[in-house]
């Protein structure tokens, strides 16, 4: 089955559409599955008929309120399509500031219109969420196929440790940092970890974790609870769990 698909960007750096597009060793089978109806990276043409429609970023103006309400009208299937689409991602760390003062402080007297940042589904329903920053693109393709084949599209339960630890890594615990690898979802291969660098959480919360062992972990080894909160805030992806500490 040829799936209509179509892909729109809101506050976003792109990143996770231009994954759709850059893996050369199987774009040509993957574009096989797909009917592209409107996606602006890939295509000049514009349809406004999709079945299943990719949004990325988050939204930050109300014109974007507006359009992906526009989008869910049209659309059968609506994926949130990467971090910010999923949890806000980075750009949420803007709602940290009052927003009249940080324009004033970054724009001068330039009228910008400007919103607190959402997630996609704080403003429509989503039917489907593929986190990651970017999405990763052998998930994409596996989550593709399933969508053609009528099947239930899944992402990993368990935590990017269990990636990392098939990999053989040092922990970066045993280094004397935060990872957030215990609680964050696997499915990126353990990709910051293995480059040494700790995990931020960009794919969400992995299931069934239990964030208070994970404050008393932190604790334990004698990190600080402020570096904790502000990697857990750093892409929004754990909102309320991160307040969770008991
Ligand atoms: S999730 Fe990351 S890579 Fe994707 S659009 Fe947002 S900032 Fe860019
Ligand atoms: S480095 Fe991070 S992801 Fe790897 S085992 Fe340690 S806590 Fe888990
Ligand atoms: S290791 Fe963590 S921050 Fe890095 S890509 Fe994977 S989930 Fe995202």
């Amino acid at each position: 089955m040829t799936l209509k698909i179509a892909s729109f960007d809101f506050t976003c750096c792109e990143g996770c559409q231009l994954q759709l597009a850059n893996r050369e060793s199987t774009l040509i089978d993957f574009l096989e599955l797909l009917n592209i109806r409107n996606f602006r990276e890939i295509l000049s043409e514009k349809h406004e008929d999709y079945d299943i429609v990719f949004i990325e970023g988050s939204i930050s103006r109300q014109d974007e309120v507006e359009r992906l309400l526009k989008i869910r009208e049209r659309a059968k299937v609506l994926v949130a399509f990467g971090t910010c689409a999923c949890f806000g991602g980075v750009n949420s760390l803007k709602n940290r500031f009052k927003l009249d003062e940080a324009v004033r402080e970054v724009y001068g007297n330039m009228a910008i219109e400007t919103l607190p940042v959402r997630k996609i589904s704080d403003l429509v329903k989503v039917d489907l969420s593929i986190p990651g920053c970017p999405v990763a693109k052998e998930e994409v393709e596996r989550i593709m196929v399933s969508l053609a084949t009528d099947s239930i599209p899944t992402l990993p339960n368990y935590p990017v440790c269990v990636e990392c630890k098939q990999q053989l890594n040092t922990c970066l615990f045993d280094l004397g940092e935060i990872c957030l690898g215990p609680i964050t979802r696997a499915g990126c291969n353990a990709v910051c970890p293995t480059g040494k660098t700790a995990c931020l959480g960009c794919r969400g919360p992995a299931e069934e974790l239990n964030m208070p062992a994970f404050f008393e972990l932190v604790k334990e080894r004698g990190l600080s609870l402020d570096d904790l909160h502000e990697k857990l805030a750093f892409y929004n992806a754990f909102e309320p769990l991160a307040t969770d500490e008991t």
